[in-house]
Formats: structure tokens, sequence, C-alpha cells
């Protein structure tokens, strides 16, 4: 079975981005489980700290793992924005793939050490494990917002991305480059998209050498995806538009079987609501032609 760091790795040489879609229940995950296994192409589930304490660390891993052994397919675990060295061990004892350690709200030179600290740490317990830190600032909140921040200010430099993977020795960065959590309405609606700083992916990218992720996908325009992907993203993000599909896909299903009680028929609808979204991001982030030489 491949790992997170091979499947990477051949994203970068297909010039391909792997989707992480993020979880908190059962028809999140056979969503995005499903529209993956469809395309044939390799995904990362996500669960943040909030996710997780919800669905219980072992049993999001014990869930993954088992769909992972039973279809021998390349399905990934990452624990999302995890922001202490006790959340993030407990991930990684319980069989994360990949851990998000998130201090990028505190002074650089202490998210260079306490992310540096962590590597270490969560190493030792499998030296496997894929660490990736966050600089710059991309706002908080998988949700709907009222208004756009300015994070002008905390966009992520090429010499700063250097430094902090030298530094901290992680596998994959996250920088600042005009992604942000969360969606505003405009966007639920589709009359507004998120642009990104294509210039900067690619200077980043040339300085710092190792993967990069894309947080904050959701509501980012196609073809900035595309140019993103070329110049050097290797994971994108995606939240906020597949809880958006899933509270659509429960209330139109609720509203079409008023007295159903049943939740397996009630809930297929909503697997199907979200799968949808998950498969036209895929089909996005994988390349139309390249689909077929995936997995
Ligand atoms: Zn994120």
């Amino acid at each position: 079975m491949q790992t997170l760091r091979d499947v990477l790795q051949q994203a970068q040489q297909r010039g391909a981005a792997v989707g992480h879609f993020n979880i908190s229940d059962l028809v999140l995950l056979k969503a995005v489980f499903e529209a993956a296994q469809e395309l044939r192409v390799p995904v990362i589930v996500g669960a943040s700290e909030g996710e997780r304490a919800f669905m219980g660390v072992r049993q999001i891993a014990a869930l993954v793992k088992s769909l992972r052994e039973e279809f021998n397919f390349p399905i990934f675990l990452n624990a999302d924005h995890t922001h202490s060295l006790a959340k993030a061990e407990e991930a990684a004892k319980a069989g994360f793939d990949a851990i998000v350690f998130d201090h990028s709200a505190l002074p650089v030179e202490e998210n260079v050490r306490k992310t540096k600290e962590a590597v270490v740490a969560l190493k030792a317990i499998h030296p496997s494990i894929l660490i990736e830190g966050e600089i710059g600032d991309i706002g908080t909140g998988s949700e709907i917002h009222e208004a756009a921040s300015d994070l002008s200010k905390g966009l992520t430099t090429a010499e700063e991305a250097r430094q902090f993977v030298e530094a901290t020795g992680v596998d994959i960065l996250a920088p600042a480059v005009g992604n942000v959590h969360g969606m505003l309405r405009s966007m639920v609606r589709g009359e507004a998209k998120k642009h990104l700083d294509i210039e900067r992916i690619a200077e980043i990218k040339r300085a710092a050498r190792v993967p990069l992720t894309l947080h904050g996908g959701s509501g980012t325009d196609d073809d900035d995806f595309r140019r993103a992907i070329n110049a050097g993203i290797n994971i994108v993000h995606i939240n906020t538009e597949l809880r958006v599909a899933w509270r659509r896909g429960l209330e139109g299903s609720l509203a079409k079987r008023p007295d159903e009680v049943v939740p397996y028929k009630i809930f297929p609808s909503v697997i199907e609501s979200v799968k949808h979204v998950a498969g036209s991001r895929l089909r996005l982030f994988n390349g139309n032609g390249l689909i077929a030489q995936a997995v």
C-alpha cells in the first residue's frame, strides 16, 4: 500500500493535487470515499480538533483504516489544525497519517520553536507520520462568514517559508496566499469567488522545496485552482462547501419525506449531495486526462 508521502510525490509529478475533505460524521466520510473510489484518485480525510472530539479520535482512525484495508484504497487521515502537542500525540498514537500542527497565531519565533518540538516528538511515535506547519494568516472557521476579513498583512513570503521549513523540519507547509477559511454568503450563492496569489505560490515553492497545502479552498475560482496546482500546491482543503451540501441535502431529504424516521432512508440523498461536490473538486484537482492513471 502506498504511503501518503508516495501519493504526494506522484501528485507532484502528475501536476495534480490530492483533495482533502473534512468529515464529522459517517455521511461525509461515505460521500468522500465513494467520490474518490468512483474517480479512482487518492484522497485525504481531515478532522479538526472539534470534528475529532465529536467522532472520537480512535473511532475516526478505525473507520478510515477499515476502508483503506477492505478496499485496498489510498485513503489517508489528517489531524487538521491541531493546537497542542497533547492533541497531536493523541492523533499520532491513533494512527493518523499526517498532522497539521498549527501555531500560526503565535509570533513566528514561538511558532518555529513549538513546531520543531512537535516534529521531533511526533516522529518518535511514528517515524513515517507527515507533519504540516503553518505560517501566515488564513482566518478561522470553516463556516459562512458575514464579512470578509482583511488578511493581506498576513500573507506568507518566500523567505519566511524557506526559514520556517529549514528551522522546523516540517514535511509539508501551509502558506497564506490569498486563501481563507470559510465562505461569504455571496460565495455560497456562487456570485463571488476567492482568488489566489499564484506568483507568491510559485516563489514559496521554489524557496521551501516541500509539498504545499492550500487551506480554505471552498469557493475558490476553478482557474485559480488549476494555476495554483501548476505553481506547486499538492493538497487542497475543502470543508465549508461540503458542510453546505450536507445541510442542503438533509433539508431536502427531510422536506421530501416529512414522516420518514429511518436514518438509512433519510441519509442516502444527503450522501449524494455531498458526493456531487467532492467529486467535482476531485476531478478538477486531478485533471481530467490523468484520472485513470492515479490509482
Ligand atoms: Zn485549514
